[in-house]
């Protein structure tokens, strides 16, 4: 079986630890590989050659730090299928799926190209009697990335690019469940032009997390993942003295107005609700019409399009609409909840409890799944699902659906289908979720602006990438600066006026 490694100092190393995660194939469920965990001690050795090699690289203009972004840039797209490939292999999401994964990391990876322009400071000439002022960005140092299962390149590439285009050093923890691309990415990098020790793996589990949160050199935690553990990271980072932004989990509603294209919204929502087994923290998972005329419409044209999904192995070729969960407990995890749904009274319409794919029997394959008539107090509603699984709940107009969007404690995502503009413009206005969809399932924004939800989906007060990404990796140093040209004064015991 394969021994994964960590990348430290330039080059692949094996863990020292002696404790390892398995890591699935989740077609099949057999295991491919295994990845080492990371004690503190070997946090803590990568974290001082960090810190050894940052030097330099801060020291390299921001313009050549810029055209390693280039030629990482080329090589992702020259690698894309290999990289896509070690995406699915691991997460079992579709080829397709897969290339998606990494081509929206490679965009945050183009707008790093422009980090330069991002990176110039602010400058005000004569602020007072021959006095200027300017303000620098400066790198913080060694930073760290933790990052979940789901977009094993994406995430990655979305804290590592600013990151290092700012003049960090980074460390970053994947997830031990697909850690792979993050290893070949950093190999590409490298390739690129990347000094080694500048950005290392270091992949391990809550050991290697603490040992992070509480390395006194790292400066910046950047995290991806479930509520629970974004809070913790965000709390524990914030106590030792760090920045953190961390991002958490998601509860997507979609509300559908009566005036909306039904078969749009419902094509909609099969992609957004299902696609890479619903493992998005964009996913639409509550579908909210507006109606019961809208309602009934809206299921009937849904039910015949979840029955036509195809689900298979990501070898299985390009008609497959999504793949595996990501591990056994997962399942069984999607599963039980599947039946509190119907213990609790909603109603399943499409039942992917009993799906079974012939060869793959022990893979972790779940069918996909709709209940109508879900109520607010049933868990299928309380808790993120993270699978194949789509809930309606019936709103009785406009304002009842915005009320329940607005009162769910998650706020990434959501969206709305309608033909009206003055609807669409007020739910945009008023509703208190950060990523918002017009007539737009999934609105992840584009590189060159930012990322980032609301309310319980986020901690941290900047978005990921774009923009606020230079700011959160950079810190601001403001020099105010006077030459003595034949001004002669005393000194100074109270603030200067500048007049
Ligand atoms: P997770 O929270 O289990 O793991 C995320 C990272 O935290 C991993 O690197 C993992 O090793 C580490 N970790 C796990 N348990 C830990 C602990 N007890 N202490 C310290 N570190 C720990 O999340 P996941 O299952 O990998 O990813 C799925 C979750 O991520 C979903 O909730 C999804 O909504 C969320 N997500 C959010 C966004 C976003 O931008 N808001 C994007 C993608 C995924």
């Amino acid at each position: 079986m394969e021994e994964l490694t960590h990348y430290i100092d330039g080059k692949r190393v094996k863990g020292a630890s002696g404790r390892f995660s398995d890591v699935f194939n989740p077609a099949t469920g057999e295991v491919q590989a295994r990845v080492p965990l990371a004690t503190k001690a070997e946090l803590d050795a990568a974290v001082a050659v960090a810190a050894e090699a940052q030097k330099g690289w801060a020291a390299t203009n921001p313009q050549r730090r810029a055209r390693v972004m280039m030629k990482f840039g080329q090589l992702i797209n020259d690698h894309m299928d290999e990289l896509a490939e070690l995406v699915s292999r691991e997460h079992g999401k579709t080829l397709p799926d897969g290339r998606g994964d990494v081509q929206r990391g490679l965009e945050v990876v183009e707008v790093c190209m422009g980090a330069p322009h991002m990176l110039k400071g602010e400058f005000t000439d004569d602020g007072g009697p021959g006095i200027d002022l300017y303000s620098m960005r400066q790198p913080l140092g060694v930073v760290a990335g933790i990052t979940p299962f789901n977009f094993p390149a994406m995430i990655p590439l979305w804290k590592m690019a600013p990151a290092l285009a700012c003049g960090n050093a980074m460390i970053l923890k994947p997830s031990e469940r697909c850690p792979s691309t993050a290893l070949r990415l950093v190999e590409l990098i490298e390739e690129a032009g990347l000094p080694k020790g500048v950005l290392q793996v270091v992949n391990g589990d809550k050991e290697a997390v603490d040992a992070i949160l509480d390395n006194e050199t790292i400066q910046a935690v950047g995290f991806v993942g479930s509520t629970p553990i974004a809070q913790y990271i965000y709390g524990r980072a914030a106590t030792n003295g760090k920045r953190a932004q961390c991002f958490g989990g998601a509860k997507n509603h979609m509300i559908v107005m009566p005036d909306a294209d039904l078969d749009k919204a419902a094509d909609a929502l099969v992609g957004a609700g299902y696609g890479a087994a619903g493992e998005r923290c964009m996913a639409i998972s509550v579908a909210v019409p507006v109606g019961e005329k809208t309602a009934d419409a809206l299921v009937e044209r849904l039910v015949p399009r979840i029955e036509k999904l195809k689900v298979g192995p990501y070898t299985a070729g390009a008609d497959v609409d999504y793949g595996p969960v990501i591990t056994k407990q997962a399942e069984e995890r999607i599963r039980g909840l599947i039946d509190s749904g119907v213990d609790q009274g909603a109603e399943l319409l499409v039942d992917g409890r009993d799906f079974r794919l012939q060869g793959y029997e022990t893979g972790f394959f779940i069918g996909p799944s709709l209940f109508d008539r879900v109520t607010p107090d049933m868990d299928i509603y309380k808790e993120e699902i993270f699978g194949p699984v789509l809930s309606q709940v019936r709103a009785e107009s406009y304002e009842d659906a915005l009320r329940l969007t607005m009162d769910n404690p998650y706020g990434n995502g959501t969206a709305i289908f309608t033909s009206d503009g003055d609807t669409a413009r007020d739910f945009a206005h008023r509703v208190n979720v950060g990523m918002v969809g017009i007539n737009f399932p999934i609105p992840v924004p584009l590189s060159y602006h930012t990322f980032g939800g609301w309310k319980k989906s986020a901690f941290g007060d900047l978005n990921q990438y774009g923009p606020d990404a230079f700011r959160f990796y950079t810190r601001t140093k403001t020099v105010t600066e006077r030459w003595f040209s034949g001004i002669k004064e005393g000194g100074e015991f109270h603030f200067k006026q500048m007049d």
